[in-house]
């Protein structure tokens, strides 16, 4: 699914990722965990071709294709979708209609016709439904006014519209109480399957509870220091990352 090679990435002519290998598989879970300002975002935010970070060398690789060359709207049709540790809110545009305009595209690429405005609020309905969500909010301008816990939740009603074949997902957990972060795990976990895989940024071992990752990684120093399973979590829980030599402190 996903294939990142010696991956080496700069903002601001500063090197964030400095030989970054990763490989995702089909249908599985990676957490990604590391202290702040390692670069975590930067990684999902350059496989989803966030302009502002330049790719100075290394591969990304996704369903076999080259995607370094592709667009952020390219790599979406492709079925990258990035849930962002902060989405931003976008005043003047309607949250339905954004997400309208997105299932469109993915549905033209796919060959088929343009979903009608009730046909479209019918499947909305259905989704939030399933998810557990009121619908209600998310008619407003896309984020604005949104709680944290409703942003995260609109992040899922994407998901679930969109049906992404890669989630990158950047602490989809920032914000939430401690209920509010079990229903969103309960959500992401109802869409997902065999044929899709994550990448999960997290803090948090509590998180992984719910989502449970095939692998852990801790990310150092611009690249994967350490791998291993929920144990690797759980020793972070316990211990911050002591493990690591030279663990510069952010405050
Ligand atoms: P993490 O998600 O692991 O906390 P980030 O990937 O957000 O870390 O940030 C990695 C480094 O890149 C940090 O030192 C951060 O200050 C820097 N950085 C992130 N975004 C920008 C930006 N837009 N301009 C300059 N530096 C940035
Ligand atoms: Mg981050």
């Amino acid at each position: 699914m996903l294939h990142v090679k010696d991956l080496k990435v700069a903002i601001d002519n500063q090197t964030i990722l400095d030989g970054l290998n990763l490989d995702i598989k089909k249908g599985e879970v990676h957490a990604i965990m590391g202290p702040n300002g390692v670069g975590k975002s930067t990684l999902a935010k350059v496989i989803s071709a966030h302009p502002a970070y330049e790719v100075l060398g290394g591969s990304i690789h996704y369903k076999g294709q080259d995607i370094l060359a592709m667009d952020v709207a390219q790599r979406a049709l492709e079925g990258i979708f990035l849930a962002f540790q902060a989405p931003i809110e976008i005043p003047g545009v309607n949250n339905m209609y954004f997400l309208k305009q997105a299932y469109n595209a993915k549905r033209a690429k796919q060959g088929l016709d343009e979903m009608s405005a009730v046909d479209f609020l019918k499947l909305v309905k259905e989704k939030t439904a399933k998810l557990g969500i009121k619908a209600d909010v998310f008619k407003r301008d896309l984020n604005v006014g949104f709680s944290g816990g409703e942003k995260k939740q609109n992040e899922m009603l994407q998901m679930s519209i969109l049906e992404p074949e890669l989630f990158l997902l950047d602490e989809i957990d920032s914000g939430l109480d401690v209920d509010a972060l079990k229903s969103v795990a309960q959500g992401v976990n109802k869409l997902l399957d065999k044929n899709r895989s994550v990448l999960l940024i997290t803090h948090y071992q509590r998180m992984l509870e719910y989502i449970q990752p095939d692998f852990v990684h801790i990310l150092h120093n611009g690249r994967i220091a350490r791998s291993g399973d929920i144990s690797l979590a759980r020793e972070i829980e316990k211990n911050g990352y002591a493990m690591l030599e030279d663990v510069r402190s952010v405050s």
